[in-house]
């Protein structure tokens, strides 16, 4: 007899994905059986990714999560190629660096239209789609957060409050939707080798960081990985509203 995988029959949009984590999860997701649709505004990036998981198995589709009419389209594509989409993980992000003093209007609109109101319009047009689609209890909407949500730094002040909303907001999300069946849950990652911290961990400041962290090490992204099937998978229908912060002791 052979065991289940754990993502079998599911099909997931993943934001995010032409890079670090979401490229990731993506993978970590057709791994696990199931069928990925991959957002992300360099479509040549995720284009390449589906290749390699496959026809059938993944398809790459523009997304802008910052517009609300590019996510539209972007679960209109989603669903024209692959169907309903019954798990959705809102990973895209990004990082505005810079004292609080320096920090244009600009840079910090773009950051909390991306992670703020882009995980909320992603969560959103997800849960009424699988509201249509009367998915129900088979419903997952997992959101990314950050540990530094419940943080001080200096230099990220607008990164980390936001992280602290998406969290917030995903408990919020889950009250919402509960009685329906659809679960909404954040995860917490510490500090992952990825293009959002640029060169920053190469620099004398960031290997001074590394070395204050109790393992000396930037988190493994594949120590996500458990915690990232478990709320998308059947066996986290009782688990809603939850922060789960998986930092390798980061925090600590
Ligand atoms: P990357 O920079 O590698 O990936 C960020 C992703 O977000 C890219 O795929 C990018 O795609 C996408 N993105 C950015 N803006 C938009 C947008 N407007 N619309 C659609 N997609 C967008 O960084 P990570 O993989 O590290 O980041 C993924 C998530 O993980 C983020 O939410 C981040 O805050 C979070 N995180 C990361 C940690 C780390 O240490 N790496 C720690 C904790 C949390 P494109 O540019 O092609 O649109």
């Amino acid at each position: 007899m052979t065991t289940p995988l754990p993502l079998e029959g599911r099909t997931l949009l993943i934001t995010g994905a032409s890079s670090g984590l979401g490229a990731h999860f993506a993978r970590l997701a057709v791994s696990a059986g199931a069928r990925v649709v991959l957002g992300a505004r360099r479509v040549e990036r995720v284009a390449v990714l589906a290749q390699e998981l496959g026809q059938g198995k993944a398809v790459a589709v523009p997304m802008d999560v910052t517009d609300e009419a590019s996510i539209i389209a972007a679960f209109d594509a989603a669903e024209a190629a692959l169907g309903p989409i019954d798990t959705v993980i809102a990973n895209a992000g990004m990082a505005a660096p810079g004292r609080s003093t320096d920090v244009s209007v600009e840079a910090l609109r773009q950051l909390t239209d991306t992670n703020f109101t882009g995980v909320y319009l992603t969560a959103r047009e997800a849960a009424r789609r699988m509201i249509a689609h009367g998915i129900g209890t088979r419903g997952r909407i997992l959101l990314i957060g950050s540990i530094t949500a419940g943080m001080t730094g200096q230099g990220d002040a607008a990164y980390a409050a936001g992280k602290a909303a998406v969290a917030h907001l995903g408990r919020n999300l889950a009250r919402e939707w509960v009685r329906i069946g659809i679960t909404v849950n954040t995860i917490q990652p510490g500090y992952i080798a990825t293009e959002i911290a640029g060169d920053w961990f190469d620099t004398p400041g960031g290997q001074a960081q590394i070395a204050a962290f109790h393992r000396r090490r930037l988190q493994p992204v594949e120590s996500l990985d458990g915690a990232v099937l478990y709320f998308c998978s059947d066996a986290s229908g009782s688990t809603t509203g939850a922060t789960l912060t998986v930092d390798d002791g980061q925090s600590l």
